[in-house]
């Protein structure tokens, strides 16, 4: 199904369960079971207070009142967990769960126009203009734009970066990251996401704290950026030689580490899965003879992630998924160069 095509967001939403959707994150065996209910840590602001987010079973819907204090339904999930519009997470949600694209694609622009959006007083049986009705779509495949500013004053050496990640100074200053004590990655280690030309598109801020107080999320990203149309560290990947392989992992640091140990052509999708625009970037800087290897986390989340990424991206070039003896290893643990040559060997 084309990007920009028509959603029946209504059959998308009765096709698939709150449940089916937590399950696909790897989280419900964090969720209590009530009779109507499932009751557990919120997964959008990654809280850990077992009652703060709640689904009900019969409506098909969910609310968390900690930190989000918002709710929604199923497709208002997706879009929050994936930070995307609510036509790309039906999209999300019709590749994942295999809905007949047919099935979900509707048939008049009347219902393209339907948001999921809890409807604001006062307009909500207004209809909505033409223009009101397509920008969503046209907005979706829109690259994130190049900031017109450096944050700079970064405190290179920080103990988070260099004691608690193990970075050394030269990983930092390659990746332009840092410490930020004003603006509005304040109090955050501030790391540069740049597109395939090197233009920084975004930052993003780690709190810099292992685990921060309950109710601040470890990463704050901008408002309306999406990091489904970025992949992390794809414009230094991309200038490697083109016979090595490229490496997929999932987190900022993960990719930082491998990059440290001299194995630098990695990049992050900063999740577990991989939107269609990644999938596209990969596909752009690969051929039929490049050779990719996925290394997620050893998890839940990552093991249903690498599958999925495999089976797709199997049709562009040679893949390999990487699995970590031990659970719960990440490619951030690797603790020197020769484990990582190891991997590639
Ligand atoms: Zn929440």
């Amino acid at each position: 199904m084309p990007k920009s095509s028509f959603v029946d967001f209504k059959a998308v939403k009765a096709a698939i369960t709150m449940e089916a959707v937590l399950e696909h994150y790897g989280v419900l065996d964090k969720f209590k079971r009530g009779t109507d209910s499932l009751s557990g840590p919120c997964p959008i602001h990654k809280g850990s207070n077992p009652t703060q987010f709640r689904v009900s079973i019969s409506k098909n819907i969910w609310n968390c009142f900690s930190e989000c204090k918002h709710g929604g339904n199923v497709l208002d999930f997706i879009a929050r967990m994936e930070d995307l519009s609510i036509h790309a997470a039906a999209l999300k949600a019709i590749e994942w769960f295999n809905l007949d694209p047919e099935a979900m694609s509707a048939s008049s622009e009347e219902k393209a126009g339907e948001t999921s959006e809890a409807p604001k007083a006062g307009d909500a049986t207004k209809p909505k203009p033409a223009a009101a009705r397509t920008a969503p779509v046209q907005e979706n495949g829109a690259p994130n734009k190049p900031l017109k500013f450096r944050l700079d004053k970064l405190q290179r050496e920080h103990p988070y970066l260099i004691k608690e990640r193990g970075l050394t100074l030269e990983t930092i200053v390659d990746f332009g990251v840092g410490y930020c004590a004003k603006g509005m990655m304040a109090e955050r280690i501030a790391i540069p996401i740049q597109n395939p030309e090197g233009g920084v598109v975004a930052y993003a801020g780690r709190f810099p704290v292992e685990e921060p107080p309950e109710g601040t999320p470890k990463y704050k990203l901008p408002q309306g950026f999406r990091k489904s149309q970025e992949l992390f560290n794809i414009d230094r990947a991309i200038k490697e030689p083109r016979d090595m392989p490229l490496v997929i992992v999932e987190g900022f640091f993960d990719c930082m580490k491998l990059h440290q140990f001299g194995f630098r052509k990695v990049v992050a999708l900063m999740g577990s899965t991989m939107s269609a625009a990644q999938e596209e970037l990969i596909r752009k800087h690969t051929d039929r003879n490049s050779r990719v290897i996925i290394m997620l986390d050893e998890n839940e989340a990552g093991r249903a992630g690498r599958d999925d990424i495999a089976c797709r991206l199997s049709k562009y070039c040679f893949v390999r998924i990487y699995e970590f003896e031990k659970e719960d290893m990440e490619p951030e643990h690797l603790s020197n160069a020769e484990e990582v040559q190891q991997l590639f060997a």
